[in-house]
């Protein structure tokens, strides 16, 4: 039988090569390329993605799969975790790819293409019925993606397999029904706290001192230069070219110092998970995080709970000013802490705060999951947006391109997607939890300036693990419990009732 894994093993390294060939290809596309190059860029991308779907495809993994005995429930027995964690995970994605027709995925392709601009057009001019009929098709043919790879399961929970393996949409809603009833609550009494003084937040920030400071808070984090780099990007975002090489990207905006400030705390959160992957799992399809949610629970950990907390900003705050003299010189500390965590019920969800974000979420998670189900038609998308909006966070969009045209998600048929980003502040709460009984308070650590027990503590329980454990597993590992949202409530409560003073 170790013949047999070993020969995957081989093979899974020349698709995990071209992995990193092809996010080398995208990530270069993101940052440098000029105009010029775009063209041939698609058909260099296009060329290898077909050679990786054929290797992925490839009928010798049948044999290879029959000869160790695994399938159809089959799980040989005497493996190791690992092997194990191999196994499962390239069946899964076998299994994936090959019930998926060439047919269907070229439709989607081309579909993905032409949504995605009717859907940019739609949100410049306003005007979702030139978004509705790709909508439509988009919705339709990932009914039919899901149907070919499970017939037998709910759709929405295939498409959902995709970003968070093997949670269903029944446990997310759950969850989420429990998160809703606590941050409402909260919000109405943040809202008639008052709003904190956030005017010498709107003064230009020169970018190039951002940029400075920022990468100095992501060596402080421990993200490894010698390893990884930093550069721009339209949209910030994490890649990972080689067992060793691991990028960041952010933005700046002179006009809003901490999106760019933020960008770079989360996206070397998104890094500091992918380098510390163990040594034993490198190259293989194991080296990865294990799902969306917790990839996000370790950029949001960094970002919300270590980045916005008052310690952190104890420690760096005189050096933060002393680069801003002319911004900051009267804005004392608790100002600054006070304005970096203002919470207002919002129309944007990229814009949100850390209370109202989950809103957002739970708003699109309830829309995609009617629409993939049936119970909602695209046509009646606008006006159940609106509802949403209205019942979830009192604010009443004045236009579908400020509505449910605000993301590009469902233009890319990426159904599924939006919930990970709320499950990772919810992990991050409950992970918070077992650190500190282990470690002691985090502010103590925080308030030193020594992050490095945290890293160590966030390496050793989930880094390294990469994917060998479901994301509910490793929950369940870390903290003894399932995700429970109440944690993360309880957080925001002690954190939330401290600033505004209830
Ligand atoms: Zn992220």
């Amino acid at each position: 039988m170790s013949d047999a894994i070993g020969a995957m093993r081989a093979r899974d390294e020349i698709i995990q090569r071209l992995g990193h060939i092809i996010a080398l290809l995208d990530w270069d596309l993101h940052t440098y390329i000029p105009p010029g190059g775009m063209d041939e860029r698609s058909h260099q991308n296009a060329l290898m993605e077909g050679l990786l779907h054929e290797r992925i495809v490839d009928p010798v993994w049948d044999e290879l799969f029959a000869g160790v005995g695994y399938g159809e429930g089959k799980v040989p027995a005497g493996l190791s975790e690992i092997d194990a964690a191999f196994l499962r995970e390239a069946h899964r994605r076998w299994s994936r790819q090959t019930r998926v027709s060439k047919d269907l995925v070229e439709k989607i392709a081309r579909e993905q293409a032409l949504s995605q601009a009717a859907w940019m057009e739609a949100r410049k001019t306003d005007d979702f019925s030139r978004f509705r009929p790709h909508l439509e098709t988009m919705v339709a043919l990932k009914r039919d993606y899901a149907t070919a790879i499970d017939p037998g399961r709910d759709s929405y929970d295939v498409l959902l397999d995709e970003f968070e393996p093997w949670a269903t949409g029944a446990q997310i809603d759950e969850v989420f029904s429990g998160l809703e009833k606590g941050l409402k609550d909260l919000l109405r009494r943040i809202v008639a706290a008052g709003p904190p003084v956030t005017d010498f937040l709107e003064k230009p920030f020169a970018v190039d001192k951002q940029d400075a400071f920022g990468r100095r808070i992501q060596e402080y984090m421990g993200y490894d230069f010698e390893n990884g780099r930093l550069d721009i990007s339209a949209h910030p975002f994490t890649t990972t070219l080689g067992p060793r090489d691991v990028r960041v990207t952010t933005r700046y905006d002179e006009r809003n110092v901490l999106s760019g400030l933020f960008g770079n705390i989360h996206e070397a959160g998104h890094g500091l998970y992918e380098q510390g992957i163990g040594k034993e799992l490198r190259g293989t399809l194991l080296a990865d995080g294990t799902s969306m949610g917790i990839h996000e629970s370790q950029s949001r950990f960094w970002e919300n709970v270590v980045g916005r907390s008052y310690a952190f900003w104890e420690h760096w705050y005189e050096d933060f000013r002393a680069r801003f003299l002319e911004q900051l010189s009267d804005v004392p500390l608790e100002d600054f802490h006070k304005a970096v965590n203002r919470v207002k019920p919002s129309l944007i969800r990229v814009e949100a705060d850390e209370v109202t974000y989950g809103l957002h979420v739970i708003a699109r998670f309830r829309l995609e999951r009617a629409l993939i189900s049936g119970d909602l038609a695209v046509a009646d998308l606008p006006a159940a947006w609106n509802d949403a909006y209205r019942s979830l966070l009192g604010v009443e969009p004045p236009s579908d391109a400020d509505g449910c045209l605000q993301d590009v998600h469902w233009s890319a048929g990426l159904f599924g997607y939006f919930p990970t980003y709320a499950l990772g502040n919810l992990y991050a709460a409950q992970f918070v939890i077992s650190m500190e009984e282990d470690m002691g308070p985090l502010d103590d650590m925080l308030r030193k300036g020594h992050p490095a027990p945290i890293l160590g503590w966030l390496r050793e329980k989930i880094h390294r693990h990469g994917r060998v454990y479901s994301a509910g597993d490793l929950c369940v590992r870390v903290t003894g419990s399932p995700l429970d949202p109440g944690h993360f409530l309880a957080y925001l409560e002690s954190k939330f009732g401290a600033i505004y003073g209830f």
